[in-house]
Order: structure tokens, then C-alpha cells, then sequence
């Protein structure tokens, strides 16, 4: 089996804070011996559980990276019991370059796992990550936001398990999140996600979707930094109280939630992030792009609920998600 050529150039069982990075050997044109530098950091002090916080898994993301930075920045040693790993740019390449997926391989991090020791960058970083990171630790937050093209209503997320004894697990750290809304997800493509890489070695798993359209608002950089410091709360790791306030519970249980564009066009949503909508209802119309005069395509909500996600840019391409439509009742409380 070939090793995974990465290495941290920081201790991860050494006590107190130390700010470092992942050294993964990239050779090039511009750099003949050169690396990928992943910037971590590990808050370690006395006995107790490991939690891994990771942001920048999709490099246009942005409430997970500020939270990092927050937490790598504020938390003193003697406020942990136990670890804290830190990595705000899990795919760094895509970080620097304020893209989705990865510009030297163009492979989505987040399809790429459990990866391989001797693929590209990105399934290098995938297979670190699976190997070595995840095992060390007890709970797993990855930060997820809609990226450039996508804009969601703000919710930590957990999913269903076969181990509902897990999954348990997984919902209470979830709630102990604290977003405005907490969703029961189904994934559409769950293979090779870091999710279920996370999941599948029985580690409890928490991630989000917290706003999007490439970039971060004021509120949920606020959501995300009071979220991962509830998240460590709930687990013993960081001293204090958890600040969680309301929290709507959300679910996502099928296939008639996604609502996919079936033509190019000019996006109009008839109805915005948060709002309910009706079986049948018109959620939204898709212009022609080039001509007046000919009806819109109109989209129409599969069932009831309330508009969870959209389409965040205004042009849209036949095959993109335009909407979904989560329900509020289920596993509600
Ligand atoms: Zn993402």
C-alpha cells in the first residue's frame, strides 16, 4: 500500500496551540520540488474527545473558512479539554483560486473520496483526510455554503443512518449547532463525499449549507462561528454555555424535493429562500434568452413546503438545480 505523501509540519498530540500546514508535494513547471501548502491548526490541552473542523472543501464557500480563522485565532488552550484540528482550506488550491473545484485537477473534493495516497492534488488531499485526520477524530463539522451558484436558507444538516444510534448522535450535535434551521438530508449524489467517508468509519457528522452566491453575510458568519463553538460545547471540548436559539427542523425525504431546469434561460423565481409554497404552485418562470414574445417555461413546485435552496445566479442552463423545496414536518419538534 503506498503511504500518503503528506505531512504536517506541526505535532498533532503536542499540548497548546500550534499554527502550521499540511505539506503535500506538488512538483511543476513553476516549482520543480515544490508544495501545496494547507494551513491547520491543532489546540490540544489534558484528556478529551477530538473534533475535526473543516471549511473550504469547495474552494467558493466562505462561512466555514471565517469561522476557522475565528476559532484558530480566539480559542486559548486552556479553554479546550481535549483536541480541536482546524483546517479552513481543506481544498486549497480551490480556496486560493475562489472556485468550486480544484484548478490544477479539476476534480470536486467532495466527489473525490476516500481518495488515493498516489492520484492527483485533490484525491491526495481526499485520502489524508480519510486515512489520517478522520480516524483521530470523534466528531467531524465540515462548513458548507451554496458556493457562486447556489444561495441556501441557513441550516447545520445531518443525515439518515442505518446506525440510528449514530445517527442520533449526529442529530444532537446538529441541534446543538444552533442554525435558524436544522435539516434531516438526502443527499443526490452521496459517492465520494467526505460525508459519508466520515460516516462510513461511525464518526458523528455535521455539516451545513449557511448562504452562498460566493460569499459571506455579516448574519451567517455569525451563524457559523456561534455554531462551531456550540458544536465543541456540546461535546465537552471548549468551556461555556451554548447560545442556540431557535431552530426550525427541516427535512429533505425525497427525490421530489430537487427541482432541475429543463431549459437555458433568464431565472425569474416567483417565490424567495424561506417562503411556502403548494404542490402545483408556480415557483418559478424561465425567459427565453435570445427573443420577446414567447411564454416563459414555467416550473412548478413537485409538493409543499418551503423554498430551502435556489438557483443563485440570474441566467440558468438546462440540467441546473432551480430550486428545493424541504417540509417542515416529519422529524419536527
Ligand atoms: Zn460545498
Amino acid at each position: 500500500m503506498t503511504a500518503n505523501p503528506i505531512r504536517p509540519t506541526i505535532p498533532f498530540d503536542g499540548q497548546g496551540k500550534h499554527h502550521g500546514f499540511l505539506r503535500l508535494p506538488y512538483s511543476r513547471n513553476d516549482s520543480a520540488w515544490g508544495s501545496v501548502m494547507i494551513p491547520i491548526t491543532v489546540i490540544a490541552n489534558g484528556q478529551g474527545p477530538t473534533a475535526l473542523l473543516t471549511g473550504g472543501n469547495h474552494g467558493d464557500e466562505y462561512e466555514g473558512p471565517i469561522a476557522l480563522q475565528q476559532l484558530a485565532w480566539e480559542i486559548a488552550p486552556e479553554q479546550v479539554s481535549g483536541r480541536v484540528i482546524i483546517v479552513p482550506y481543506m481544498n486549497y488550491p480551490a480556496f486560493r483560486a475562489g472556485t468550486r473545484v480544484s484548478p490544477i485537477d479539476s476534480v470536486n473534493l467532495n466527489r473525490a473520496f476516500p481518495g488515493r495516497p498516489d492520484g492527483t492534488v485533490s484525491q491526495k488531499i481526499a485520502n489524508y483526510f480519510n486515512d489520517v485526520l478522520t480516524p483521530m477524530a470523534d466528531i467531524v463539522l465540515d462548513f458548507h455554503s451554496g458556493g457562486k451558484t447556489l444561495d441556501f436558507l441557513p441550516y447545520a444538516a445531518a443525515h439518515y443512518l442505518e446506525d440510528k444510534d449514530q445517527q442520533s448522535k449526529c442529530v444532537a450535535a446538529m441541534k446543538a449547532f444552533g442554525a435558524p434551521y436544522s435539516m434531516m438530508m438526502l443527499e443526490i449524489d452521496a459517492v465520494g463525499m467526505f460525508d459519508t467517508a466520515v460516516e462510513v468509519q461511525g464518526k458523528v457528522f455535521v455539516t451545513t449549507e449557511l448562504g452562498g452566491g460566493g460569499t459571506a453575510s455579516a448574519r451567517t458568519a455569525e451563524i457559523a462561528i456561534r455554531g462551531a463553538k456550540n458544536l465543541l460545547r456540546h461535546t465537552g471540548i471548549l468551556t461555556g454555555q451554548i447560545e442556540a436559539g431557535e431552530s426550525t427542523m427541516l427535512d429533505m425525504p425525497g427525490d421530489e424535493c430537487f427541482h432541475f431546469a429543463e431549459r437555458d434561460g433568464l431565472l425569474h423565481m416567483l417565490v424567495d429562500l424561506g417562503d411556502p409554497v403548494t404542490a402545483g404552485q408556480p415557483i418559478a418562470h424561465i425567459w427565453a434568452p435570445d427573443r420577446t414574445g414567447v411564454a416563459p417555461v414555467e416550473v412548478r413546485a413537485n409538493r409543499d413546503g418551503i423554498l430551502a435552496a435556489r438557483h443563485f445566479l440570474g441566467l440558468v442552463q438546462s440540467g441546473d438545480c432551480l430550486a428545493v423545496i424541504a417540509v417542515t414536518q416529519g422529524l419536527s419538534e
